[in-house]
């Protein structure tokens, strides 16, 4: 109801509703009207009574309400179930549970900070409360658990195309699914899933972007590698826009990819590939070389040309891929 209530208000907006007219509307009474707007206004919406002319909505609140993500979205099923938080310990655990109890395919898991983000490996993810965008969505796909480690790369090419349109600013991709700006890491990406032998009963892609987070707030051992899109950008940067425009890359090129496999998808990423072209250093757990990262191949793996013109195929995993120095730097 709170929601009707909100798309009245924001469609007549600056113009006033009266509490008669939502009540006749919505089948309500007006005493029940009052109610949700203060609920409303607790939330952080400002709205102003006028007597004799009703409710305005003057303001929405810098949060990543459900409402307000769903006004900017173009999808068909990604974000349409939004679980919003204020606080979780990771947004990855969260839609994982919910997946279990039969959450629907494109549920997704927002939160303003998360006090236990993951990152892969184990690693942490830090997520300061309304400071960037901390979310992860479900997907119950029908292509095999094999295909799965490409879903990080499609990640990567939507959150990328989100921002340079949303924001204005050239993030890149340093393979797999590294976003950088300014050479400095931007997002980070992990995709985890629940599968049996041929099947993938749900992935669950998570992804934090740091939006504007001030960097005396970034710990001190991320400091030098961390960058949020406002240090480029120096003004406010629009929370809700930017993620809405993720989903909708999210889906489009999910669905793309669901039929008619991964090509188009790889064919964006190497647009966007700031590995691609460049001396990269490969360290596997059981070796160390130099080479050019010449392109990806179907399933994403990264393919380096050794100086005696052997190519190795990297698969992503436990192997650092560091640019060499002097030669080819990043950014
Ligand atoms: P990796 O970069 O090792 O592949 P992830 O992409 O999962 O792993 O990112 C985790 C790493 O990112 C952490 O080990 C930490 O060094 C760094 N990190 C953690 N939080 C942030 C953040 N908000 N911004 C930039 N880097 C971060």
């Amino acid at each position: 109801m709170r929601n009707e209530i909100l798309k009245i208000l924001r469609d007549k907006a600056p113009e006033p509703v009266s509490g008669e007219e939502l009540a006749r509307t919505l089948g309500i009474t007006r005493t029940a009207i009052w109610k949700h707007i203060q609920v409303l206004k607790e939330e952080g919406y400002g709205i102003e009574a006028f007597t004799k002319k009703g409710y305005v909505l003057t303001s929405v609140p810098d949060k990543l309400l459900p409402p307000e993500i769903g006004e900017k979205l173009h999808t068909r099923f990604l974000g349409r179930h939004i679980c919003y938080e204020e606080s979780v310990v990771s947004s990855n655990e969260v839609l994982k549970k919910l997946a279990e109890q039969g959450a629907a395919d494109g549920t997704v898991c927002v939160a303003e900070e998360q006090t236990g983000g993951k990152g892969r490996l184990r690693r942490g993810w830090f997520s300061p409360k309304g400071k960037g965008l901390w979310f992860s969505v479900l997907l119950k796909p029908s292509f095999l658990p094999q295909e799965a480690p490409k879903m990080t790369l499609l990640a990567a090419v939507a959150v990328v195309q989100a921002i340079r349109e949303v924001c204005g600013v050239e993030a890149q991709i340093k393979w797999p699914n590294d976003v950088l700006l300014e050479g400095k890491k931007l997002v980070g990406i992990l995709t985890e899933m629940s599968a049996e032998f041929g099947h993938i009963n749900y992935l669950v892609c998570g992804t934090g972007i740091n939006v504007c987070v001030p960097k005396e707030m970034v710990p001190e051992d991320l400091r030098a590698s961390a960058i949020s899109i406002a240090d480029v950008t120096g003004g406010k940067v629009d929370r809700v826009a930017l993620l809405a425009r993720v989903l909708d890359y999210m889906e489009l090129y999910y669905q793309e990819a669901c039929q008619n496999g991964f090509g188009a998808v790889f064919d964006q990423w190497r647009k966007y590939s700031i590995t691609l072209g460049k001396q990269v250093k490969v360290i596997a757990p059981d070796k160390t070389y130099v080479g050019t990262a010449v392109d990806i191949d179907s399933m994403g793996a990264l393919q380096v040309r050794k100086e005696d013109g052997t190519v190795e195929t990297v698969l992503a995993g436990d192997v650092s891929i560091r640019p060499v120095r002097g030669k080819g730097k990043y950014a």
